[in-house]
């Protein structure tokens, strides 16, 4: 069974995803001067299917669990996107996160539309089983939306390549057909990339160094704090560490830990792949989760949850760089008090949009029946991220206005000239 990661305790949810979400859409298609009919086209999602699944679970009683898949667009190739297992997954949530996939899709230049898929559960307290035949009711509720061709499903919170590996098989048996490239994120064996599981963080590691170069931040001089310690997290931080760069703290549902002369991260994974959690690492000081955000660090990776840095304590952000590998990480509101403090924001549809690029790589393997090196996919997957980031800098530059805008506008740009070219109406 592969690790299941752990995810940190919610903080306090200011805004719905959604809205924020809304608020940088609205205001990059007021930059660009998006013309209504195009801005009415983008802004709902082309598809939300809401299902019930009846899963028996292991006392035998039968529990009823909320699926969703929302396809926000599919303008520019099949809809792309993960599958979120946890109790805080609402339809709102869903469509924020499958719009974002759509912009991220679109900043990196890979040829899919944006999607996401949730069930309401909590994956730590279910047993294998549970999650099996859960994820296999699920697959079989949304046979009809995926598709290699369609819709392609990938890990998100609270799933791994084990929940992809039931996805492939339970499709590929409903198909009659071996259908690996129907979902990405899969075990090596069963057609899974070399990459991809860091990918993500890999991601933001290209956009922490292409952010310090703009900032002329040394990697030798500079620290940074690291929050959440799952897929993204963990491997952000080892390959940000890698670069020279102190880890002061890092953090999970258990807490934060805190070491000013920098953290050995290594030791860290080994403790959580030990222990399923940081709970009782002794390799730093016990800090909240709030402290970490607000440490005086240069560098601040937010890669757990949704809304973590708010207008309520963005004022007390000391980080000069932000780069954010979760979905989301930053309301809306929280944009305009850390650009007024010059903080750097390295949004989250850029800085990690390294999972979805090689998850794209996989699913081109697949179809090919081919597969590339790991030397292959990191040194693609990295001049992705590299080019993407140079770009949205450019539009920065040539809006005058933040990377989150910047991105959004370059984002908004490419999917409404497809749309246009395509016909929409
Ligand atoms: N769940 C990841 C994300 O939010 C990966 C999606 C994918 O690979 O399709 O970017």
């Amino acid at each position: 069974m592969t690790l299941k990661f752990k995810e940190p305790a919610p903080i306090v949810d200011h805004l719905n995803p959604l809205e924020s979400m809304m608020q940088r859409f609205d205001e990059a298609a007021t930059i660009l001067g998006l013309d209504e009919s195009t801005y009415n086209a983008l802004k709902s999602p082309e598809k939300a299917v809401i299902v019930s699944l009846p899963v028996t679970m292991d006392d035998g009683k039968v529990q009823v669990f909320q699926g969703y898949r929302v396809v926000h667009s599919s303008k520019l190739g099949p809809s792309k996107g993960g599958i979120r297992y946890s109790m805080g997954v609402n339809l709102d949530e869903v469509k924020a996160l499958a719009a974002w996939m759509t912009w991220k899709c679109a900043v990196v230049g890979i040829p899919y539309g944006g999607a996401k898929g949730g069930v309401q559960c909590d994956p730590r307290t279910m047993s294998d089983g549970e999650l099996e035949r859960l994820t296999r009711s699920f697959t079989g509720a949304m046979r009809d939306v995926f598709g290699p061709e369609k819709d392609i499903p990938a890990p998100d919170m609270g799933t791994n390549p084990q929940t992809m590996a039931w996805i492939m098989d339970e499709y590929s048996k409903l198909k009659g057909e071996a259908s690996p490239a129907v979902v990405t994120g899969k075990p090596l064996v069963l057609g899974g990339s070399l990459g991809r599981m860091e990918a993500t963080g890999r991601g933001v590691m290209v956009s922490a160094r292409s952010a310090m170069a703009k900032l002329k931040m040394k990697p030798s001089e500079a620290t940074c704090a690291v929050q959440g310690f799952g897929n993204v997290g963990s491997i952000s931080a080892k390959l940000i560490e890698q670069q020279g760069v102190t880890i002061v703290a890092i953090s999970d549902i258990s807490g934060a830990y805190y070491n000013p002369d920098g953290l050995d991260i290594e030791e860290a994974i080994e403790y959580v792949v030990n222990h399923k959690s940081l709970d009782g690492f002794k390799g730093g000081k016990i800090i909240t989760n709030e402290e970490l955000l607000e440490l005086d660090v240069d560098i601040l990776v937010p890669a757990a949850l949704e809304d973590q840095i708010t207008e309520e304590n963005a004022a007390r952000i000391r980080a000069k760089l932000i780069v954010e590998g979760a979905n989301g990480p930053t309301a809306s509101n929280a944009d305009a008090i850390l650009e007024a403090n010059g903080v750097m924001v390295v949004p989250d549809i850029l800085a990690n949009a390294g999972g979805v690029s090689v998850s794209y790589f996989e699913w081109v393997q697949n179809r090919l029946g081919y597969f590339w090196t790991e030397e292959r996919v990191n040194r693609r997957a990295d001049r992705i991220m590299k080019q993407a980031f140079d770009a949205v800098y450019k539009a920065a530059r040539k809006h005058n206005c933040s990377l989150r805008t910047a991105a959004y506008i370059v984002a908004i740009e490419k999917v409404a000239n497809t749309s246009k070219l395509r016909g929409i109406f």
